[in-house]
């Protein structure tokens, strides 16, 4: 057996030009505001490429650029003003922030109804009491990638390796909503490769390459990998490689998300299906 590649290229393809199609009905273009604070290198290029997406699916983009020193009162004060602003759908603020400004009381201060990247306590507490609210973009994607290869995923045995606000939880809570049986491992977690032995699905959100090993994999099992490491190659190059350790994975796997090309695209689409989602409630449409 070799497991089949799942996609995420091509689906987040799909999902952006839909949008994109929904987006030319709108009645005006759904806006998405973009705040990064700081010079991190990382951070400037996800916000580049989260404003090209946003004009391609033909949004309008509100991007704010603001040095590291920016003080919390300032930043609060800009989120503020974006609640109020009616050509403004979504807000994202790009993590990390820096040190001196208090993460957690950013996140409360946008406004949950613009909320696109799902990070509000309130978006949180929606996701985990099955009401309608804002799934974070990574998990939702993952999930979207997984429902597409296995269609129903009731009663299978899920296993979660990453327990992070941003990805972990949520994917667990959405894994739970599709009435699988869930379990969340992490760093103090014991006999993770008996637990992994057992799940029809691993969803790995750890940030360490070759992590999950080949003998972890049940036959059968669909691998979703959402890890992003830089390593350097056989050949001395620098790439992009997962949490699973791919080749190995492969003759056990049904099927597995690639790194690059699985998870990594699915989460600017997601984005935009956020906005576009937020867009539609905040007109009643
Ligand atoms: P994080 O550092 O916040 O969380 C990592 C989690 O791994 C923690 O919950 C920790 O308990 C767990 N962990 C660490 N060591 C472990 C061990 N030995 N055994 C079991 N669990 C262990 O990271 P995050 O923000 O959740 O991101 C995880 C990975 O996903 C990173 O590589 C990140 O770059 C990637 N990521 C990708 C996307 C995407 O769009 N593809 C989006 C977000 C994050």
């Amino acid at each position: 057996m070799t497991a089949q590649l799942i996609d995420g290229k091509a689906r987040a393809a799909a999902l952006r030009a839909e949008i994109a199609e929904k987006t030319r009905g709108a009645a005006r273009a759904p806006g998405l505001a973009v705040v990064l604070i700081g010079d991190d290198p990382a951070s400037a290029v996800y916000v580049r490429s989260k404003e090209r997406a946003t004009e391609q699916a033909g949004m309008r983009s509100f991007a704010h650029r603001l040095p590291t020193a920016t003080t919390q009162a300032d930043l609060l004060a800009l989120i503020a003003a974006l609640n109020i602003n009616d050509a403004v759908d979504g807000i994202l603020v790009q993590l990390p922030l820096p040190a001196h400004i208090d993460e957690s009381a950013v996140l409360r201060a946008v406004d949950p109804s613009k909320d696109v990247d799902g990070f509000h306590p309130i978006s949180a507490g929606l996701l985990a009491t099955g009401q309608a609210g804002f799934v974070p973009c990574t998990p939702l994607g993952c999930l979207m990638l997984l429902k597409e290869t296995r269609g129903d995923l009731s009663g299978l045995d899920a296993l979660v390796i990453g327990r992070s606000n941003i990805v972990g939880k949520p994917m667990a809570q959405l894994l739970l909503r599709e009435h699988c049986t869930v379990t969340i491992a992490h760093s103090r977690t014991p006999d993770l490769p008996d637990r992994a032995r057992r799940a029809d699905i691993i969803v790995a959100a750890v940030g360490r390459s070759n992590f999950v090993r080949g003998n972890w994999v049940k036959p059968g099992a669909t691998i979703i990998d959402v890890g992003i490491n830089r390593v350097i190659g056989a050949d001395g190059a620098s790439k992009l490689v997962g949490d699973v350790a791919f080749d190995e994975a492969l003759p056990h796997a049904v099927a597995i998300t690639p790194v690059p090309g699985g998870v990594g695209p699915m989460t600017i689409a997601v984005l935009l299906h956020n906005t576009l989602l937020a867009y539609q409630r905040r007109n009643g449409s």
